[in-house]
Parts: structure tokens; sequence; C-alpha cells
């Protein structure tokens, strides 16, 4: 079974990118995978965004293989485009404050203050994501490469940040990393 892109058959299929509900009818990536329980092979569903940011490979296949017009496809497909030239960037899960100044960034293993803006991570590892660990948001231009990529993700996998809080991140992206001790 190749990975595709269809259709959602019904509201019940939750997106391995983001956590949330895709709406029935609403195209859908599938990633085909071996069945860990079973001959074959299963689909995990990710909205088409969320395949694209954090599954990149097997979303380019999916989106070269579909016969009809993707809306956004361009974009799509340059997100994971992003994503397949900077590695590390299918990892961001997300924006939040450190909740207890004992993590270290994975970056420059510096530990990250309380209350300031770090980046989560995700590693993708035989069929699914696990926590690993964050970074400083100053460190994100070296940690990925890149820092024009970053904002997007984040938007996306921390949809409840505010206006001003996305500002505050943004400009802790400009920001010279942590110089090491
Ligand atoms: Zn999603
Ligand atoms: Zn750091």
């Amino acid at each position: 079974m190749p990975h595709l892109i269809e259709p959602a058959t019904s509201a019940r299929a939750k997106c391995r990118g983001c956590g949330q509900k895709i709406a029935a009818g609403e195209l859908r990536f599938g990633e085909s995978l071996p069945n860990p329980f079973a001959e074959g092979e299963t689909l995990h569903w990710f909205h088409l965004e969320c395949g694209a940011m954090k599954r990149p490979e097997p979303f380019q296949e999916a989106l070269a293989a579909h016969a009809e017009p993707v809306p956004e496809a361009e974009r799509l497909g340059e997100l994971a485009r992003r994503g397949v030239e900077h590695k590390r960037l299918p990892r961001i899960t997300g924006a939040e404050r450190d909740p207890s100044g004992r993590a270290e960034c994975r970056h420059c293993r510096q530990k990250i203050d309380k209350g300031a803006w770090r980046i989560a991570l995700v590693f993708w590892e035989e069929g699914r994501f696990s926590p690993a660990g964050s970074i400083h948001v100053p460190c994100a231009g070296a940690y990925f490469e890149t820092t024009a990529d970053v904002m997007p993700r984040i938007r996306r996998f921390s949809p409840g940040l505010a206006d001003a809080e996305l500002q505050e991140i943004q400009a802790e992206l400009e920001k010279p990393a942590p110089t090491s001790a």
C-alpha cells in the first residue's frame, strides 16, 4: 500500500502530527507503515500541513502520486522540501515557557531558564513520535540551520499561543545563541 492523500471518510481519525481531529471530507495524508500487530500495512493519518511538516519524505511521495489537484500543493510541497533539506525541522512540535528551570538545551547543553521560551522537539522512530527534549529559541538558527522555517511550525503545533507570545518568540529567534560557559 503506497502513501496516499484522500478525503477523510469520517471525522474519527486524529492527526498524528498535532493530535487534533481531521474533519470528514477534508483531504488527509496517510503514511503507510508495516502493521505492528498483523500482516500487511496500516495507515497513519495527518492533516496535509502536519504531514508536510513532520513526515516530509513520505508526504512528498503521496503528493507526487496524487492524480487530482491538491489545494495549496505548491506551499505544502515547499514545506516538505524544506524539511528534507533541513533534517531537524520536522522535529519541531511547538513552543512553550520552560516550567522548571531543569531542562537542558539539546543544542548548547546549557540549562534553560525557568519561564524562558523553548522549542519542543520530537523524534520519529519506528512509526511513532517520542518527546526529545527542547532547545533555547536563540539556539534554533544553529540547531535547525535555518530560522525562516521555524515560526510556521511553532504556530501550527502550538495553536494556543497568542500573537504577542508569537512576537516574543520571533524576537528571541533573532538573538544570538547563549555562549558556552
Ligand atoms: Zn494535524
Ligand atoms: Zn541552547
